[in-house]
């Protein structure tokens, strides 16, 4: 992790910041007069920042798994599946439906994350879906921030040029409706580069941060795109070569990796992620839960997969869980414990860190879940 980690070491918050962190023995007696949460010699980390997820939507993508476990490739097409589900579904039910997610990602030890629009595809429902995630996030009590992703396919039975010219006039709706950042799917079967390249400047020129999915089907030019326009990250890159991967550490662009999804999509492991540390990127790892390529709400899965398929050291999942997630969505203020930093923290069940990853399916990886300084979930032995 970014600083050498502490044995026998105490942490102090006040007002939902960290304000003291050392050895349990130089403890400030002043300092510690409030209630208290003993790990138990358990390892406690930073909260983890999951920083790509689709994570409001109804219906279910069943016919679409079946269909994949017997030999179809995944191309995108079940997406539209998803959009008829959450367009018939009201705002209560997709709110009641993502904020127990968020809660399942909070169980898991997630205490950020970032929600994607993306399956309403009309200017009105994709702001409906922005609003509901918001509203989700306050339910589940974890910190939520919005992206708008109305890029995300074209839907069948509109011209595709109209399309992309309705997603930019909505661009200033999408950030009236609290949007933080603006991202698209760009990729074979999806959008072009030159459409996300429209796309994203009229979404700066909004007031938008910017994200991309880049190079998970096929080698498409969008990483090199990212790197250009300098967004915030570039997501999937299963076809990234080592030119982009260059190109995107110059940039500062947060490489996103999302293992559960190469999982769940049975496609080939490529070795990006080495491919995009060994160029010097900085790493995220991230969920992406969504009903079709990533049904998981569990960062310690995406962490053990991280490892497991990707070739991940232990310290470079966790980094990429943590600081990776927070600089994927450009915040200092959490993924870290330094003093100043959001008391948003995770008791591991776990002595180690190298078990926590180690142990697959645990039914519960995390024996307290801290937000801002508050517990936000005690699991009971
Ligand atoms: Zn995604």
């Amino acid at each position: 992790m970014s600083a050498p980690p502490l044995t026998e070491a105490a942490l102090i918050v006040r007002s939902g910041r960290v304000e003291w962190t050392g050895p349990d023995r130089d403890l400030p007696a002043g300092l510690a007069d409030g209630p208290e949460l003993d790990a138990g010699g358990a390892v406690v980390l930073p909260g983890f920042v999951d920083s790509h997820t689709h994570a409001v939507w109804a219906g279910s993508r069943r016919a679409e798994f079946t269909a994949r476990l017997a030999g179809q490739a995944y191309d995108g097409g079940g997406i539209a599946t998803t959009v008829a589900a959450t367009r018939a579904a009201t705002a209560e039910e997709l709110t009641t439906a993502a904020a127990a997610r968020l809660r399942a990602m909070m169980r898991a030890g997630t205490t950020t994350v970032e929600v994607k629009s993306g399956y309403g595809l009309t200017p009105e429902s994709e702001c409906r879906l922005l609003d509901v995630a918001a509203a989700a996030g306050v339910r589940a009590g974890v910190r939520v921030t919005t992206t708008y992703l109305g890029a995300h396919v074209v839907p069948d039975d509109r011209d595709r040029a109209e399309y992309v010219a309705e997603v930019i006039h909505a661009l200033p709706a999408a950030r009236r409706h609290g949007a933080s950042w603006c991202d698209v799917f760009c990729d074979e079967g999806a959008f072009t580069v030159g459409e996300a390249r429209r796309i994203l400047e009229a979404a700066r020129a909004a007031g938008l941060g910017l994200r991309l999915h880049a190079e998970q089907l096929a080698h498409t030019g969008a990483a090199r795109l990212a790197a250009e326009l300098g967004c915030a990250s570039a997501d999937h890159l299963d076809h990234v070569d080592e030119a982009d991967a260059r190109a995107l550490a110059a940039a500062g662009v947060v490489a996103t990796v999302v293992p559960v999804v190469a999982l769940y999509t049975r496609s080939a492991e490529t070795g990006q992620a080495r491919r995009l540390l060994d160029a010097g990127a900085t790493l995220a790892l991230a969920t992406d839960c969504n009903p079709g390529t990533a049904w998981c709400e569990s960062m310690p899965l995406a962490v053990s997969l991280g490892c497991l398929t990707m070739g991940l050291s232990v310290d470079e999942a966790l980094r990429a869980a943590t600081l990776g997630g927070a600089a994927a969505l450009r915040r200092s203020d959490v993924g870290q414990l330094g003093v100043g930093a959001r008391a948003d923290l995770v008791v591991l069940d776990a002595a180690h860190e190298a078990d926590f990853v180690g142990h697959l399916g645990v039914q519960r990886p995390v024996r307290a879940t801290v937000v801002g300084g508050i517990v936000a979930g005690v699991v009971a032995d």
